[in-house]
């Protein structure tokens, strides 16, 4: 490495990463943004590469390096196609970072972001608050009269704004839950940030599936965002505060499992170790997506019928950052008058990557209309996936196409399977 370049403290840690790269190129076809551009320097092995000379200090820290890092998804398809193990997810963390840290991403959008993310997703009542006053805004239809005054780019960032569901819907669990019948195990919820606003749905219906798998459920005082958001923006030490906030929340002692039923949430939170070395790998070890706990545990038997066919898209960061692929579709194939039926395009990305699809619209639009021509060809009753994220940005989709399909939670089939019993 050069002895005349400074290099930034986060590249200089990254190094020895960027050299389990052995440039085969088999990540190439896997990446979004290499199949949008053709563009070398938008490819995993070509950001890479840029990664490695900043880190020798023979390219600097530029707005090149910047834009890639920013147009990258994060969707970590790469990990998964790579034979040599690059752990990418990380190396992207640190390279964001350290562009954070340089100041090449300054600006209105930038520090708009920075303040959302740090002054109000970590916060569970000022976002609150805010998710209220949006819902009070759509009920007046306030935004649709303001919207055609609004510049280009916030218009097309109300377009993606879903109805924030009703205040009976948005909300913390109960901190303790009995398991139904004979006592089988203890999980601890995760609940996360935007999960009881926009899907607190999805979290009773969680709870009442675990239930009814014979777990009793605690979801702790304490408990906040993961920090997911904040470290795919770069800000790693913010991340950081906000995932010891989780380490004082949970005991990992009083639980099996730490059960997470937003890919992005459980991605994050089985990285607690790396993220805080010697103090996160307790709590990290007991991280499990939701759908592994319910197959674990044995899906109830005797459901109801819920008929119609249901197609089930991956997230990424639970095939690509946790490994997590069949116990979602085993779930869903239990249900008896569901039928499963596979896409053409499962585990690509979706384009909605944490707030990519805020940030970067044009691309996150082309990785969209990609993932909806597949799931179009088939016209599901059910479009199922287990992100948030995921869940707006596929329902985005469906509206865009007039498809008849339901965006839904897996956990939530299973639920109303349960219910109709
Ligand atoms: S994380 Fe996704 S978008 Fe980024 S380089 Fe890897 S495959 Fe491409
Ligand atoms: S598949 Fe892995 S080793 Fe091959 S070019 Fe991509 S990141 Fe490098």
């Amino acid at each position: 490495m050069s002895g005349e370049t400074t290099v930034h403290p986060e590249m200089l840690g990254l190094y020895p990463e960027t050299l389990d790269c052995v440039h085969c190129g088999l990540c190439l076809t896997a990446c979004p943004t290499y199949r949008a551009t053709g563009r070398e320097t938008s490819s995993p092995r070509g950001r890479i590469y840029l990664m490695r000379g900043v880190a020798e200090g023979r390219i600097p820290l530029s707005g090149t390096v910047a834009e890639e890092a920013y147009l990258c998804l994060g969707c970590r398809a790469c990990e998964t196609a790579c034979p040599a193990g690059v752990a990418y997810g990380s190396l992207l963390e640190h390279t964001r970072a350290a562009v954070e840290a340089q100041g090449l991403r300054d600006g209105l959008p930038k520090r708009i972001e920075s303040s959302a993310l740090r002054n109000l997703v970590p916060h569970p009542r000022r976002l609150h608050w805010a998710m209220s006053a949006l819902a009070a805004v759509q009920h007046l239809a306030l935004d649709r009269v303001v919207r055609p005054l609004l510049p280009k780019r916030l218009r097309e960032m109300h377009a993606l704004l879903p109805k924030i569901p009703a205040s009976s819907e948005r909300g913390r669990l109960p901190r303790f839950t009995p398991a139904n019948g004979e006592r089988r195990g203890r999980v601890a919820m995760f609940e996360g940030c935007i999960m009881p606003e926009m899907f607190g749905r999805v979290n009773a219906a969680t709870v009442r599936v675990l239930a009814a798998c014979g777990l009793e459920v605690v979801s702790p005082e304490g408990q906040g965002c993961c920090g997911a958001l904040q470290a795919h923006g770069g800000e790693l030490e913010f991340a950081r505060a906000l995932a010891r906030s989780n380490l004082a929340a949970f005991d990992p002692e009083d639980f099996d499992s730490l059960v997470v039923g937003s890919a992005g949430c459980g991605a994050s939170l089985r990285e607690l170790g790396d993220w805080l070395p010697g103090e996160g790998d307790a709590l990290a070890a007991k991280v499990r997506d939701v759908s592994e706990v319910i197959v674990e545990a044995g899906i109830p038997a005797d459901l109801n019928r819920v008929a119609g066919t249901v197609c089930y898209d991956d997230p990424c960061h639970l095939i690509h950052g946790q490994g997590v692929s069949r116990p979602p579709r085993a779930i869903l194939e239990a249900i008896p008058g569901l039928e499963l039926v596979q896409h053409d395009d499962p585990g690509s990305c979706c384009g909605a990557a944490g707030i990519y699809n805020l940030t970067q619209p044009e691309m996150s639009r082309t990785v969209l209309a990609r993932k909806m021509d597949a799931l179009a060809a088939l016209d599901p009753d059910f479009i199922a996936t287990g992100n948030p994220g995921c869940m707006m940005q596929l329902a985005t989709g469906v509206k865009q196409r007039g498809l008849r399909a339901e965006v839904v939670h897996p956990v939530e089939l299973l639920d109303r399977a349960l219910s109709s019993a």
